[in-house]
């Protein structure tokens, strides 16, 4: 219960009415119509009540006589009658108002009042309250006008049955109760958009403690006279209240409008904002929103909950569609909303009551104040106290002001900010390009491609800051992209465990990455990098991709969670090179253009560095080979020339004897020496003329100048093997069945036998066999090893070409698995770690697989094991008969038909 003490300060106060001054005007109202008691109930804004602020009575009661005062004015009551000893004199606080100014000049107003104390039950306890219509006090009010009423009736009519009853020390007779009515000139100024104004100030009470003379009509008159005074000194007062708090508030708005063109910080403008407003009025809640005119978005940005600031506000903005309220209100009607507890409750403004301020909807008062700008709303000042009626018209006025003011100030801070966003933005642009320049180095530096290509997926990654770089590299055919190089940003997210593996740096490691295969041609991929400079791939595509790519492929589109993934073509002038694809896992990422501009200026750049590495790559390839093919050669050299000093010292040695010895020879002697240097300069000639066939081969576009001719397979081998078995030891086994013919040179077919019947000799023990057969079947047929498939001459000839596979078996040392791809090329011996030294010169198995390939062939080592013996193999196409053969054929099989 609200009580005001007398004789302490005035509280700041709504109901805190300078009561000295009024008391002064009741103890004159007592005077002139003899009254011996009175109270003073003043409306409370707060409670929409009446109050009882006063009850005073004349010192004794007024037992002894009818105490009587009088005014100036003469109205009535001439003499006033003073009858208690003791006398006070009021002293006039406030000379300034008219009515009190008369009152001054009125000569002997002293009386002495003692205040009735509040007991529970008594009449007009100071300090209750009342609603309309509630006892006289709220009947006069309701009622707004006069009445006077004997006690009984009185008693009846407010404390009768069922109401409270009174419990009373004296006597009263009569009452006359007066209301007092706001002052036109005040509702005048008030106008239409005050908060509701009471109509009546207050109720002013007058009982007398006598039976007779009654109040009487004529004073009913009299008494509006009185009232006018004291409501003309309670809105004097009011005036007076608004005027110094406006004072205070100008001199506040004056320090809050010096603080905000000087500071650009808006979290210390707003909290300014905030200590100011409470000081004009009760804020249970804050809420400051701001509309960003650039992005088009709503942000909260300064919210106070239950008189504390809000921490850590969300930094998301919204958007104005879902905001419609705040909209509508603040930029369609770009008004001040005030809300009653009236509108509160009807739901309308719900949307404005909720949000990071807290659940407003319980508020007894809602003020939104809109931040103009020219003719735009910039944002919003929203406050809610717990208080009805909490925002007065002259308050909010001074916040209008304060809204206005603090407008520009936040402005300010916000274009301050934009152009640090826009410095910020130019810093980070400064920073990407150094970011790029550095990463074009990375690339530009190396030669190592696949360095290289790690190093420009890196770069463009953190570049973008994407979390999943690949750079897929378009096959030599041009059917599909394979991953060359991966970089996974991050190791964080299940989405990355699919490329955990991409880290180390070993060759099982790469092959996995090149297991990452994506369909090109005829794919959407190649529609898409023939459309534009860049594309993205969504999750959609992905998974139609994934649908057509080989497993790696499928696995990397799917496990990767892409959402949005940027697909750049690298293209080095007019042809394609690969594709450079990025993303973050889970995001529906879209690059800012300048992040565009980046990785095309990169991937261009890259394009070339990759050719220049690939080229370097070819020509340290091409180095590497003509530095093995310089150390072949010596080696070469130094084996040739013992090869050719073998011979020749044979030659020499035996031709010397025959000269020492020619007169003493016999004949067989001179056969034997003459066959020995015989053999040997045959070996010589053979020797030099597979070196001449050799260097032959090389010499660039040359062409075998082949002269074929049906060949008979068995003829063929058995002049090789007769030619070779004077030299060897061991014995040749010939399963060749007759009537294989072959179209084919018969020079070259007898060289490549004796080749390989030579081999098979020089690397077998001297009592070892050696087998010569022969398997008929077709092209499709033959057991090639993968490399050696011939897949043009299966497409130009058909499988079902008929061939026959030369085979020539030995029992001897066999090669090496690690050396048997190697033993066809040039000067390529195996290393002779087996037997003791055998002579060669690592040619002949070269010269022979280029004779028959000249021939239409294939020559391949089809098996061999170490310490078991070898097996090469070549096939030739087969030939039907020439027609003489066939005849004579024909002849002797119908010779044979003869009957007997
Ligand atoms: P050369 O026999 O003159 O060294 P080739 O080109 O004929 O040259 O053979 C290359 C190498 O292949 C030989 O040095 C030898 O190591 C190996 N080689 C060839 N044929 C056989 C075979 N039948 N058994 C074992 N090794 C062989």
């Amino acid at each position: 219960m609200p009580t005001a003490i007398w004789g302490e300060p005035e509280p700041e106060r709504n109901e805190a009415y300078p009561l000295a001054t009024l008391k002064q005007l009741v103890h004159q109202m007592m005077g002139h119509f003899a009254a011996q008691g009175a109270c003073l109930a003043l409306y409370d804004t707060l409670l929409g009540q009446m109050v009882i602020r006063l009850h005073v009575r004349l010192r004794n009661g007024g037992a002894g006589g009818q105490p009587s005062l009088s005014l100036s004015t003469g109205q009535s009551g001439a003499e006033s009658v003073h009858r208690v000893g003791r006398r006070t004199t009021i002293n006039l606080q406030d000379p300034s108002s008219s009515a009190v100014g008369r009152l001054k000049r009125t000569p002997g107003l002293q009386e002495e009042l003692e205040d009735v104390p509040p007991l529970p039950g008594s009449l007009f306890p100071v300090g209750s309250r009342y609603a309309p219509g509630q006892d006289l006090i709220g009947y006069t009010w309701r009622e707004n006008r006069s009445c006077i009423m004997e006690h009984e009736s009185y008693v009846y009519a407010f404390h009768g049955q069922h109401k409270t009853p009174l419990n009373l020390d004296i006597r009263p007779y009569w009452y006359f109760a007066a209301p007092i009515q706001e002052p036109p000139l005040a509702q005048e100024e008030s106008g239409q958009r005050a908060a509701p104004q009471p109509q009546v100030l207050g109720v002013v009470v007058l009982y007398k403690l006598v039976p007779s003379p009654g109040f009487d009509l004529k004073q009913r008159q009299e008494v509006h006279t009185f009232t006018e005074r004291m409501a003309l000194y309670l809105e004097n007062h009011r005036l007076r209240q608004i005027q110094r708090r406006t004072s205070e508030h100008l001199q506040s708005l004056q320090q809050l409008s010096a603080i905000f063109p000087s500071t650009v910080n808006l979290a210390y403008l707003l909290e300014q904002v905030y200590q100011f407003t409470r000081r004009i009025v009760d804020v249970s809640a804050m809420l400051v929103t701001l509309y960003d005119r650039d992005t088009r978005m709503i942000y909260d940005v300064y919210a106070v909950c239950d008189g504390r600031p809000v921490e850590g506000l969300p930094t998301e903005s919204v958007e104005p569609r879902t905001r419609r309220q705040w909209w509508r209100v603040t930029q369609e009607e770009k008004r001040t909303l005030l809300l009653s507890p009236a509108h509160l409750r009807q739901h309308e403004y719900d949307e404005l009551l909720q949000g990071v301020w807290g659940d407003q909807r319980q508020a007894e008062s809602f003020l939104l104040l809109p931040m103009k700008m020219f003719n735009r709303v910039i944002g919003s000042v929203s406050l809610a106290s717990q208080r009805p009626n909490a925002y007065r018209h002259e308050d909010i006025q001074v916040l209008e002001t304060m809204v206005q003011i603090i407008t520009v100030g936040i402005e300010n801070a916000r274009l301050y900010e934009r152009s640090r966003r826009l410095l910020r933005k130019a810093r980070q642009r400064e920073e990407s390009l150094a970011a790029m320049n550095s990463a074009l180095q990375s690339i530009s530096l190396v030669l190592n491609v696949r360095e290289m290509l790690d190093n420009f997926v890196r770069a463009v990654a953190n570049l973008v800051e994407a979390e999943i770089g690949v750079f897929f590299q378009l096959s030599p055919d041009g059917q599909e992209l394979i991953a060359q190089a991966i970089y996974a940003r991050s190791n964080k997210g299940a989405s990355n465990e699919a490329l955990s593996f991409m880290h180390a740096d070993s060759e099982k490691e790469r092959e996995l990455i090149e297991m990452i295969r994506l369909p090109f041609k005829g794919s959407l991929l190649e529609r898409m990098a023939s459309e534009g400079a860049f594309f993205y791939l969504d999750g959609t595509l992905a998974e139609e991709l994934a649908q057509m790519a080989s497993e790696g492929g499928a696995i990397f589109l799917r496990e990767t969670q892409i959402q949005r993934m940027i697909m750049i073509p690298v293209q080095y002038q007019t042809e394609l090179m690969g594709l450079l694809s990025l993303h973050t896992p889970h995001q529906d990422r879209v690059f800012q253009p300048e992040e565009i501009g980046m990785l095309l200026a990169l991937c261009s750049q890259a394009a070339s560095a990759i050719r220049n590495a690939q080229l370097f790559e070819q020509i340290q390839e091409a180095n590497a080979e003509l530095q093995r093919m310089n150390t072949l050669k010596d080696e070469f050299i130094v084996t040739a020339s013992h090869e050719l000093r073998t011979p020749l010292s044979a030659i020499s040695g035996y031709a010397s004897l025959l000269k020492r010895q020619s007169a003493r020879a016999t004949p067989q002697q001179i056969l034997r020496f003459a066959s020995k240097i015989a053999a040997s300069a045959q070996q010589l000639s053979a020797l030099v003329a597979n070196m001449t066939e050799a260097a032959n081969m090389d010499a660039l576009g040359r062409k075998l100048e082949l002269h074929p001719s049906p060949v008979e397979l068995r003829t063929a081998v058995q002049m090789a093997v007769s030619i070779l078995s004077i030299n060897i030891e061991q014995e040749i086994q010939v399963n060749v069945p007759e009537d294989i013919w072959l179209y084919c040179d018969p020079q070259l077919l007898r060289q490549v036998l004796t080749n390989l019947l030579d081999n098979a000799a020089k690397y077998s023990p001297p009592d070892s066999q050696i087998e010569i057969r022969v398997r008929e079947m077709t092209l499709g047929e033959v057991p090639l090893p993968e490399e050696q498939v011939d897949h043009e001459a299966l497409i130009e000839k058909g499988a079902d070409l008929p061939v026959a596979v030369v085979s020539v078996c030995d029992q001897g040392e066999g090669i090496l698995p690690e050396e048997q791809h190697k033993i066809f090329e040039k000067f390529v011996r195996a290393s002779r770690t087996l037997t003791t030294p055998v002579r060669g010169s690592g040619l002949g198995l070269y010269i022979c697989r280029r004779f028959i390939e000249a021939m239409g062939g294939k020559l391949w080592l089809e098996r061999s094991v170490p310490g078991e013996g070898s097996i090469f193999s070549f096939y030739l196409p087969r030939t039907s008969p020439p027609p003489e053969v066939r005849e004579q054929e024909e002849e002797s099989a119908s010779d044979h038909d003869e009957p007997a």
